[in-house]
């Protein structure tokens, strides 16, 4: 996909240097380095337990890193040297400004979707009700769901309650979103919907670390794509390079096992 941007180099979105982390005596991410920069969409492939997951929550801080470095926009994390945040503050302030939308939608089941929407903006960002009423009614409509504000989400089909949470991320106006298998959960004719939605923001140049899948999809929208393979990159690049001329056995290995 052609980026609005063209070739302007941009600021860097995200970035991770040397990124560790390890749960016990497993060590799931052996250092890993990605850099997003303002506009880009960043597609990460791999087999399962190959980190993927543990990478993107890490960028979040619902891990905790166990070295490493993550920059978001500007600002470096500030960590202590066992890779646990020094400043409480900065991370919540920090993680507002990613939107995550999760494999397993992650709804609050007993609030409408339109207050599923507002609530973040509302009870701690404080953002006036009619405001956050109104970026929600916007965002709602432009992901199909309109007629659903005032619906809980177990009347919703998944792709609905997919598309409602990728509605609620956006809310926070977040810098750059941050996708965790979003079609996973999703039966076969739900998967398309909520992929356009995805298309739709990446062509109007937002930034986005993309765990999927969808190779097909990924194809398409990412301008750059990791391959994580046992916590470690094995190869990355342009997509028409990843997919079109793998290098790595690994990686053609792995792209026969989804095909
Ligand atoms: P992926 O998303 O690529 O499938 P994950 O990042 O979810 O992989 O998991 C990578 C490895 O880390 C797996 O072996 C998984 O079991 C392990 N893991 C993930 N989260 C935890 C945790 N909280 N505690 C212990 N092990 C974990
Ligand atoms: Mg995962």
């Amino acid at each position: 996909m052609t980026r609005p941007d063209g070739d302007v180099p941009q600021p860097e979105a995200i970035r991770i240097e040397g990124l560790h982390k390890s749960f016990g005596q497993l060590e799931v991410l052996k250092g890993v380095s990605l850099t997003a920069c303002e506009g880009d969409v960043v597609a990460v492939i791999g087999g399962s337990g190959s980190g993927k997951s543990t990478m993107l929550r890490c960028i979040n801080f619902l891990e905790t890193p166990s070295a490493g470095k993550i920059v978001i926009g500007n600002e470096t994390v500030a960590m202590r040297p066992d890779g646990s945040p020094a400043d409480r503050k900065q991370i919540e302030r920090l993680r507002q400004s990613l939107g995550m939308v999760f494999q397993q939608f992650n709804l609050w089941s007993h609030r409408t979707i339109l207050e599923n929407l507002i609530e973040v903006p509302v009870h701690v960002l404080g953002v006036p009700r009619a405001e956050a009423v109104a970026r929600a009614e916007r965002l709602l409509a432009r992901v199909g769901l309109s007629a659903k504000a005032d619906t809980y989400p177990a009347f919703l089909s998944g792709g609905q309650q997919q598309r409602a949470a990728i509605a609620r991320a956006l809310c926070m106006e977040p810098r750059a979103m941050l996708f965790d298998e979003p079609t996973s959960a999703l039966d076969p004719e739900l998967v398309g919907e909520v992929l356009a939605v995805i298309r739709d923001l990446a062509a109007e140049g937002r930034t986005m670390i993309l765990v999927t899948h969808e190779m097909k999809f990924a194809r398409e929208v990412a301008s750059h794509v990791v391959f994580l393979h046992n916590g470690l990159i094995e190869e990355e690049g342009p997509p028409e390079q990843l997919f079109g001329a793998p290098r790595s056995e690994r990686l053609q290995q792995f792209l026969k096992s989804v095909a």
